[in-house]
């Protein structure tokens, strides 16, 4: 069994769809899809969410009939089977009826996951629908009945395996299953989602608990880039990453992939392809357990990180003062990313600003803050990046460039430089440059 995902632009038109077709019906082998909604509905959906809170109910009304469009033109495009078509027409207004009864109850936490789900089963149900009219058996499943998640960093993928036993046991013999992404359930068996853009995580949580061959994600780009293509000219697909160099990448704001996606089949090694939908036969990116050599692979950004000094004229290195700093982070559930300190001072950054007044306040007592908002992580990662020499060009950088904080050797795959955010693209211009044009890709020095 292969676990194919296919998400946003790749799902997000008549063609691309019909690609989505093709690459599911060549190869001989068992093939578990996962779908996420078509390009902009999860969007949407949240709209809709943020309407109901304001009672905005004219608004609720007016995007579920942008969806209805949406998806019913998606369905007579590509479903000429006047039985199937009307099904599936069916089908979806079911599901957005639901959502207006969902927006006149009580609005919780499971209502809103109800709404933004929404997307996945619409997709779904019309994709199911299309192969079924060109004569392509398959088993439609609804991921609520399996995809039980109760821990969201540790999924239990046995628990995974058992539910979707049960889930396919009677069905009759088919090379094609369909399933959503995004929705799970949680530990009071409530649905609930992944996370925005948790797509991907289903993909290997349901490869990992199938025992897959391999989990392919689908996207709109040719697998990983050693930059960021928007911003940087020349830049190209790496063929192989390890898992660690995946992950760090994910995380560290490489859109192409959600960043816990590579942790569930890491320890059953199980390999995760990065391929394109519109040039299927190109190679994509190829993630797996296997070292792909030393050196540095790749460089990307991530967005929307804080930076917050503390700054003391008591001794503030003092025994227990980072603990007293950490526990105050830690109490509000804030992860930190970055941290250099001085004799006098500590700087650390986040990228969840949601309970940062809350940690002011508390950390005012320790002494002066300034906090900067606007910043930008820009990492270097591959395995050993710290030993590759042309990786040290990164402080000729600091002639002509503003560079608020580096990270040296904290892990030995990633170097990690926090810029202002409006300098961003310059440094990642400039580091191109200097460590892959300039020194060649491959030449670990
Ligand atoms: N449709 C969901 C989102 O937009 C999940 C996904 O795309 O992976 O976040
Ligand atoms: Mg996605």
């Amino acid at each position: 069994m292969k676990v194919l995902k296919f998400g946003g632009t790749s799902v997000g038109s008549v063609a691309s769809i019909k690609n989505v077709k093709t690459i599911c019906c060549s190869g001989p082998e068992k093939k578990l899809l996962v779908l996420s909604a078509m390009s902009g509905v999860t969007n949407q959906l949240v709209s809709i969410t943020e309407s109901i809170k304001s009672g905005d109910v004219a608004g609720v009304a007016k995007v579920i009939d942008v969806l209805e469009t949406k998806h019913f033109e998606v369905t007579e495009k590509l479903i000429q089977d006047g039985l199937l078509q009307y099904e599936t027409k069916q089908e979806i207004s079911a599901i957005l009826a639901e959502l207006e009864t969902i927006t006149k109850l009580e609005y919780n936490e499971e209502g809103y996951s109800r709404v933004v789900t929404a997307g996945e089963r619409m997709l779904t149900c019309i994709f199911s629908k299309y192969l079924k009219s060109c004569g392509v058996e398959n088993h439609l499943l609804d991921a609520r009945d399996f995809m039980q998640v109760n821990n969201l960093e540790n999924p239990d993928t046995d628990l995974v395996n058992e539910n979707f036993k049960i889930k396919v046991s009677g069905l009759s013999d088919t090379d094609i299953y369909i399933t959503q992404g995004f929705v799970r359930r949680d530990e009071n068996n409530k649905i609930s989602t992944l996370k925005r853009g948790g797509s991907d995580y289903t993909a290997t949580i349901l490869g990992a608990a199938l025992n897959a061959e391999e989990v392919q994600i689908w996207t709109d780009i040719d697998g990983f880039h050693n930059n960021d293509p928007r911003y940087v000219e020349h830049t190209h697909p790496i063929a192989e990453l390890s898992f660690e160099e995946a992950a760090e990448l994910a995380y560290f704001g490489a859109k192409i992939l959600h960043p816990q996606t590579v942790s569930p089949v890491i320890h059953k090694n199980i390999p995760v392809y990065l391929k394109n939908t519109f040039t299927p036969h190109l190679p994509g990116t190829r993630i797996s357990g296997q070292s792909t050599g030393k050196g540095l692979k790749a460089i990307s950004a991530k967005d929307g990180i804080t930076a917050i000094k503390i700054k003391s004229n008591r001794m503030l290195m003092a025994h227990g003062f980072l603990r007293k700093i950490f526990e105050v982070f830690d109490r509000h559930q804030t992860a930190i990313d970055m941290i250099t300190t001085s004799e006098i001072a500590i700087s650390l950054t986040i990228d969840d600003n949601r309970n940062l007044d809350k940690i002011i306040e508390e950390i005012e007592d320790y002494g002066e803050i300034i906090v900067e908002r606007d910043h930008s992580i820009i990492c270097l990662v591959g395995e050993a990046v710290i030993e590759d020499k042309k990786a040290s060009r990164i402080f000729e950088l600091l002639h002509d460039t503003s560079i608020r904080m580096i990270s040296y050797g904290g892990s030995n795959n990633n170097i990690s430089l926090l810029v202002g955010t409006s300098n961003k693209i310059n440094v990642l211009q400039k580091l191109h440059q200097k460590v892959f044009v300039e020194t060649p890709v491959g030449e670990f020095v």
